[in-house]
């Protein structure tokens, strides 16, 4: 076998198969590298099973990045438009969740198989278990690999984030980043639960299991969705957006009463049911045994025309405007995405090649690109990686 190629993409990822199958289709010769024993892994859990691979509004605010303006030009280049499209013509059922985002209906795999399909069409030789000890360059890139050595004038690393690492997450891309005088934007685990601490596990932790609709906000950012009480702290969709935005001693809000204005319901219970305890009254409203616990820990129980107006607008706070200082967070064992990577002013948002170094690409999650939950991440590694495949 020749151990010569156009291209050597390190990483059969989202990003990294998607960039083999578009290089290949421009008819360059692609050797594709992955540590694990199968490809897209990542994909094979995602959504559940289901693979959550886009949403039907994308926007270049959905992400996070130190400069947020990087990622719009691969995001209107290759759309998720262009994607749905290709699962189209894969016949791949799918359909939208909420909040425009699309699910396979039936299996991930679905993904994974089309994207193998894709770089089988265009040539692209693919090698997994293959580790990779070492890269020299020259005037090409040379790998030294567990398989043999191979060469190539273009080096993409599309090895993700740092994320699960029992999913086969490295930092392989950071390193190599490092080797080749790359800045980094320091990586902090993102999607993921916050932790609460012992006190405040103490007073909370047998709520484990209760969800609520709500809005969780920190700082100017607010989201809307489900948040889930756990042993450890708190997790569900709201927070783990939240905590893209969350930083180290920040306090975050909740809302559990999104659609109620508990004020005036309090003050029209008191003339409607005067002698009914608030409690009993606060379960129609939120699940029993949150709403109990958050009146009673704060508040007492009595019955509704006992509470003055001071006490009323105190209790609002409390379901409208509950505030928690999270201790911290559940940490890249849990997280489903990295914040922070490759710094994008090293890179160029046309065609993702290093500005420092000619020939070195970086796309995907190992880039200082972030997205929201909901399909934006696997959208920000089609993009990138559809992109960069055109110029490597
Ligand atoms: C549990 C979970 C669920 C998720 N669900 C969704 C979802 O539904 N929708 C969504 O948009 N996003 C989701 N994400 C995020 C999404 O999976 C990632 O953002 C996306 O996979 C990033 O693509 P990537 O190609 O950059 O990295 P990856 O898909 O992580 O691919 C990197 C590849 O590089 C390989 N690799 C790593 N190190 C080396 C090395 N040293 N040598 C060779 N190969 C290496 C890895 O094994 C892997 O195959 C989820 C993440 C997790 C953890």
């Amino acid at each position: 076998m020749n151990s010569s190629f156009d291209v050597i993409i390190v990483g059969a990822g989202a990003a990294g198969l998607i960039c083999s199958s578009s290089a290949g289709k421009f008819g360059r010769k692609v050797l594709l590298l992955e540590h694990s024993e199968r490809v897209g892994k990542k994909i094979l859990i995602s959504g559940g099973g289901r693979c959550n691979f886009t949403n039907l509004t994308i926007a270049p605010d959905n992400f996070i990045s130190a400069n947020p303006f990087f990622c719009k030009s691969a995001l209107s280049r290759y759309s998720q438009n262009d994607f749905i499209e290709l699962v189209e013509k894969y016949n791949i059922p799918y359909h939208e969740k909420e909040f425009g985002q699309l699910f396979c209906d039936n299996k991930s795999s679905d993904i994974v198989n089309m994207l193998l399909k894709e770089c089988i069409d265009s040539g692209v030789e693919i090698r997994t278990s293959c580790t990779i000890d070492k890269i020299n360059k020259q005037n090409k890139f040379t790998l030294h690999t567990n398989a043999g050595i191979f060469e190539a004038e273009s080096l993409v690393i599309a090895t993700g984030g740092l994320s699960i690492p029992k999913m086969g997450a490295t930092d392989f891309g950071l390193k190599a980043a490092d080797q080749f005088g790359i800045n980094i934007i320091p990586c902090r685990p993102g999607l993921v639960p916050l932790l609460l601490n012992e006190k405040m596990i103490r007073k909370l932790g047998d709520l484990a299991g209760i969800s609520a609709d709500s809005v969780v906000s920190c700082g100017k950012r607010s989201f809307r969705g489900s948040i889930l009480f756990t042993h450890k702290g708190l997790s569900g969709p709201a927070v783990l957006q939240i905590s893209n935005y969350w930083n180290d001693g920040q306090e975050i809000s909740i809302n559990f009463l999104p659609e109620a204005d508990l004020k005036e319901q309090i003050r029209k219970w008191k003339v409607e049911k005067p002698k009914a305890e608030l409690k009993n009254l606060l379960s129609a409203l939120l699940t029993k045994r949150l709403s109990h616990r958050l009146l009673l820990m704060n508040h007492g129980d009595k019955p509704v025309n006992q509470y003055n107006e001071k006490e009323i607008s105190e209790i609002a706070d409390t379901f409208h405007q509950w505030k928690v200082i999270p201790s911290g967070t559940d940490g890249f064992e849990k997280a489903e995405v990295t914040l922070g990577g490759i710094d994008t002013r090293e890179l160029s948002s046309k065609t993702f090649e290093c500005k420092k170094v000619k020939g070195l690409f970086f796309i995907g999650e190992v880039v200082d690109v972030t997205g929201w939950l909901g399909g934006y991440n696997f959208q920000w590694a089609w993009s990138s990686g559809f992109c960069a495949g055109q110029y490597v």
